[in-house]
C-alpha cells in the first residue's frame, strides 16, 4: 500500500497554525456565512463583510469609509450588491454608482442613523448625470457630509447634475432580482415618496410597483440624496 503524502501545512508548528488560524477567523477569510440578530434598529451581525471599496463601475461613498467600520454588511446582502453591480456593468457600461453607508462590522447603533444594525441595510447614493449628460458619481467628500448633505430640488436637480432616475430603476431592479435568486428579498425601498412617480415613469416602473414596496410616508430625513434598502432575511433573536 502506498504511503501517504504528508501534507507540509499539518506540519507546522502549533504556533504558526494558530496564528494562521486566527489571522484567517479575523478576516472572515473562510467565507463564512454572516448571521443577523434581532431587526433593523435593535440588532447586531456576526461574522459581518466589508462591501468592496469599488469596481469598474461603482465606489464607496467614501475612500475611507471601510477602515471606519462603516460599510459591512450580512455576506448574503454582500453577494446581493456585488452580483446587482455586475449585470449592470454588462448591460449597462455607461453606468457608474456610488453606495453610501451600511454598518458595523458587529452591527449596533449606527449614529446618525437610526436603523442599519443588523446587516440588512444599505444606503445608495442617487446615481446622476452631469450638464453633458454623461453617468457620473455623485461628487461625495466631507464638506458635503460625503454626500448626504446634498440637495436636489423637485425634479431632481442640483447644480450641473440631475438624478438618473432610470440608472436608479435598473439598480434597483437588479437588486431584487438577484435577491430573489438567492432566495432572500428586499423588504422595502426607502426614497424620497416625492421622487417615486418619476421613478415608476422610468422603463422598469411597471416591474418596480409590482415587485418591490416602497416607503410611501415621508422618512425622518428626506432621501433625496440616497435611497436606503433593508434587505429581508430571516435573522436570530436579539438576547
Ligand atoms: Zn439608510
Amino acid at each position: 500500500m502506498q504511503d501517504l503524502v504528508p501534507i507540509p501545512f499539518l506540519r507546522a508548528k502549533p504556533c504558526a497554525f494558530i496564528a494562521l488560524s486566527l489571522m484567517l477567523i479575523a478576516s472572515n477569510a473562510f467565507g463564512a456565512e454572516s448571521v443577523c440578530f434581532g431587526g433593523t434598529a435593535k440588532g447586531r451581525l456576526e461574522n459581518g463583510v466589508a462591501l468592496p471599496q469599488s469596481g469598474p463601475n461603482f465606489t464607496a461613498y467614501s475612500r475611507f469609509a471601510s477602515t471606519l467600520d462603516r460599510t459591512y454588511v450580512h455576506s448574503k446582502v454582500a453577494d446581493v450588491v456585488g452580483e446587482a453591480y455586475a449585470a449592470l456593468a454588462k448591460a449597462q457600461k455607461d453606468l457608474v454608482f456610488v453606495y453610501g453607508e451600511s454598518g458595523h462590522e458587529k452591527g449596533g447603533p449606527f449614529p446618525p442613523h437610526r436603523t442599519h444594525q443588523n446587516g440588512l441595510s444599505v444606503d445608495f447614493m442617487v446615481p446622476v448625470r452631469n450638464k453633458a449628460g454623461r453617468s457620473v458619481a455623485l461628487p461625495t467628500h466631507p464638506l458635503n457630509r460625503y454626500g448626504y448633505d446634498l440637495e436636489f430640488d423637485r425634479r431632481g436637480r442640483m447644480k450641473d447634475y440631475r438624478i438618473d432616475f432610470e440608472a436608479m430603476a435598473l439598480h434597483l431592479e437588479a437588486l431584487d432580482r438577484s435577491a430573489k435568486k438567492r432566495g432572500i428579498g428586499i423588504e422595502r425601498v426607502i426614497f424620497d415618496p416625492a421622487y417615486l412617480p418619476l421613478l415608476f415613469a422610468t422603463s422598469r416602473g411597471v416591474y418596480l410597483q409590482s415587485e418591490m414596496t416602497f416607503m410611501r410616508r415621508q422618512a425622518w430625513v428626506r432621501h433625496d440624496e440616497h435611497y436606503h434598502v433593508d434587505f429581508a432575511l430571516p435573522c436570530k433573536p436579539l438576547r
